[in-house]
């Protein structure tokens, strides 16, 4: 092969299956999203062992993606019932999955991931060691941590998130200036809590260039671990944060010395006015590599609802430059997410990504809205139904209240101001109370 990785193919002028594959997605010249993959401003992530991946391009000028995140845990040891909702997920249309297993043989539900899944795979290698070695944390050695990323590389996944940003300065300056919820990353508190205790220098952090050449071999993209997210909208744009997002903009440019495709992560729990100014900061500090939102959830007082909260802030953040959303449920701060809280998470999410992107005037993403208001002006209730984003809800609905004229709803009956105007402005006569 003539490339190690997508961004090494895009330097090097080289077309790939999958740039073309991506380019054709999102209605673009493949040369320009080429281009923009050599300054790392859109990535693919797509692991070399991953063979029955369907690629797809994340970048701030395409159409904004959905992760969602699944996995084993031990209240929900059942490996088939886990991969029914990828399945299902994959159907709704995420087009990554982000396994979170914490507990028993993760490697074979990994790998049956990316045996079988078409969606990104994304992994967060901090968990799974704590699995694996099923030892007290402080045993646990900066070679094991390491010896997991090789692991998950191995296994085929697309992209790992690496909470390489919390270095031991960092940590002092989190201690220095106190926060309302401390950290609530998990993986960012699993290594701040192996810092402490064996007084060590963050692994991911220290052995950094180590990690970029497993990256690098099998085309793993780096997905930047903010350990520092505010967990409460207190805490957001705090210093922790700010100066986890320095250390993250340096290690961007490391990685890209390697040619190494990497995403950043960001907040977390932010009140509303802060999200633009935090976008504007991460593509100046990152250079404009791409940026994966969790959330931001825009009050902490929802929980039940906290799929509405994050699209709110996902809607703002991508419409300012997020390219990537993970998915929040209705089941967040609350309990694990069963198959119907999986999706209502994804539907808010799609939608809150599909609205940045008619804002951002992403290519053909107005057109689907244009296509749907001409069919609400015919009412022709076969073709909203065909361009719904959730079909079987909306027939669900209307079948629940039949109206008394087919051609209207249930909604304003006789009153139906789309029918009367098209009736009007056809030279008919409109009485409405005796129709
Ligand atoms: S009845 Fe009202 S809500 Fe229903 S289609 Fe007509 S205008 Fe729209």
């Amino acid at each position: 092969m003539q490339y190690t990785t997508q961004m090494d193919a895009a330097r090097k002028g080289i077309i790939t299956g999958e740039m073309e594959a991506a380019a054709k997605k999102e209605q673009m010249d493949v040369q320009e999203l080429m281009a923009l993959m050599a300054k790392g401003q859109v990535i693919i992530p797509c692991n070399k062992k991953h063979t029955s991946l369907e690629p797809n391009a994340i970048g701030s000028m395409l159409r904004t993606k959905i992760n969602v995140n699944l996995g084993i845990s031990r209240d929900c040891k059942d490996m088939d019932i886990e991969i029914e909702k990828v399945s299902h997920a994959v159907k709704m249309g995420a087009e990554s999955i982000m396994d979170l297993s914490s507990y028993g043989d993760t490697r074979t539900f990994r790998r049956r991931l990316t045996k079988e899944c078409p969606a990104m795979i994304g992994t967060v290698p901090i968990y799974d060691a704590v699995v694996y070695y099923h030892k007290p944390l402080k045993e646990i050695t900066s070679r094991q941590w390491l010896d997991i990323v090789r692991m998950h590389a191995e296994d085929g996944v697309d992209f790992m998130t690496i909470h390489c940003g919390i270095n031991k300065e960092t940590a002092g300056r989190f201690k220095r200036n106190k926060r309302l919820t401390n950290i609530v990353s998990r993986g960012g508190s699993i290594i701040f809590a192996w810092m402490e205790m064996t007084g060590q220098e963050n692994p991911f952090y220290e052995h950094y260039d180590e990690i970029l050449e497993i990256c690098r071999e099998y085309d793993i993209t780096m997905s930047l671990g903010d350990a520092c997210r505010p967990g409460c909208i207190r805490d957001a744009s705090d210093i922790s944060q700010i100066q986890e997002l320095i250390t993250l903009g340096e290690l961007t440019k490391r990685a890209w010395e390697k040619d190494v495709q990497v995403m950043v992560e960001g907040p977390g729990h932010m009140p509303l006015d802060q999200i633009a100014a935090n976008m504007k900061i991460q593509q100046t500090l990152c250079q404009g590599a791409p940026f994966y939102v969790l959330g931001p959830l825009v009050t902490d007082i929802a929980p039940g609802y906290d799929h509405i909260t994050a699209a709110i802030g996902g809607a703002i953040a991508a419409a300012y430059g997020a390219s990537f959303l993970c998915y929040v449920t209705p089941a967040e701060h609350l309990r694990l997410p069963s198959l119907d809280d999986v999706k209502e998470g994804i539907m808010a999410s799609r939608i809150a990504a599909h609205a940045a992107d008619i804002a951002k005037g992403v290519r053909g993403a107005a057109d689907w809205d244009n296509k749907m208001s001409a069919a609400r002006k015919k009412l022709d209730w076969e073709e909203m139904f065909r361009l719904c984003l959730d079909p079987e809800k909306a027939k669900r609905f209307r079948a629940e209240a039949k109206p008394e004229k087919e051609d209207t709803c249930s909604m304003c009956g006789n009153f139906c101001a789309v029918k009367n105007m098209n009736r009007i402005l056809e030279g008919e006569i409109v009485n409405i109370y005796d129709e």
